[in-house]
């Protein structure tokens, strides 16, 4: 099977990437975030606050909780939550800080971890995650780490969030990625950093076809398309 990870900090546009190559290439697109989403909702709906969340309150949970993947007709990702179809409940903004704060419990990140190999030795996959490529695909054929500066993915963020319809503020935005930044690089457990052999992509002036280009050509390069 070809294994391609993607790893990268939040908001470098990985989902984005990763999507639009799996559809072009016929792989299975892996979204782990999603994973950690969900046993984020689990552990909001146990009625642990976000405040409370350690490994002390979750890792009894564990045992409650079954994340499976299925793919849609168009190849669109489900993740299920105990057999229940949670795609949508997860990209609600607050179970980002839940997923955030569940992810850097060791046991949670064990227990995703099979089903996240499993994928990748059922299917050709484009795996998206913080550890893809350090931990959980040691192996893979192609690793990217990608990223964009500060001000390139705050800028994206203001123009999506004004393209909805909502306020935002570039400078209060572009805080807010710096210091989230600052914890995802320094946490102790799985940082968003680049394995030794990743391939570093800074895609801040490039667009989501350049981007996709990019990572094509180094597919070809490696004769593995
Ligand atoms: O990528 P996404 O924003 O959906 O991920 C949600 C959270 O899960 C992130 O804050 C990140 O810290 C965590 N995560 C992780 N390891 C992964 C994927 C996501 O720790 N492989």
């Amino acid at each position: 099977m070809i294994n391609i990870a993607i790893d990268g900090p939040s908001g470098a546009g990985k989902s984005t990437v990763a999507k639009a190559l799996a559809k072009e290439l016929h792989f299975v697109y892996v979204d782990t975030g999603a994973m950690y989403r969900s046993i984020g909702l689990y552990t909001r709906g146990a009625g642990v606050a976000l405040a409370s969340v350690n490994a002390e309150t979750v890792v009894p949970l564990l045992a409650h909780i079954t994340v499976s993947l299925a793919y849609a007709e168009d190849g669109s990702q489900h993740v299920y939550l105990n057999g229940e179809d949670v795609s949508a409940a997860i990209r609600e903004n607050e179970i980002s800080l839940y997923a955030s704060a569940v992810s850097k419990i060791p046991e949670v990140r064990a227990h995703l971890l099979s089903l996240q190999r499993e994928m990748a030795q059922k299917h050709n996959v484009i795996m998206d995650g913080r550890d893809i490529g350090t931990v959980i695909l040691p192996d893979a054929q192609l690793k990217i780490f990608l990223f964009a500066s500060a001000a390139a993915r705050a800028r994206r963020r203001t123009d999506e969030l004004h393209e909805r319809g909502q306020a935002a503020d570039y400078e209060t935005i572009l805080a807010e990625i710096n210091a989230r930044d600052e914890q995802d690089r320094t946490r102790d457990i799985a940082p968003a950093v680049p394995a030794d052999d990743a391939v570093k992509m800074d895609n801040s002036d490039m667009t989501i076809e350049e981007n996709v280009a990019a990572i094509r050509a180094l597919l070809v390069q490696r004769n593995l398309i």
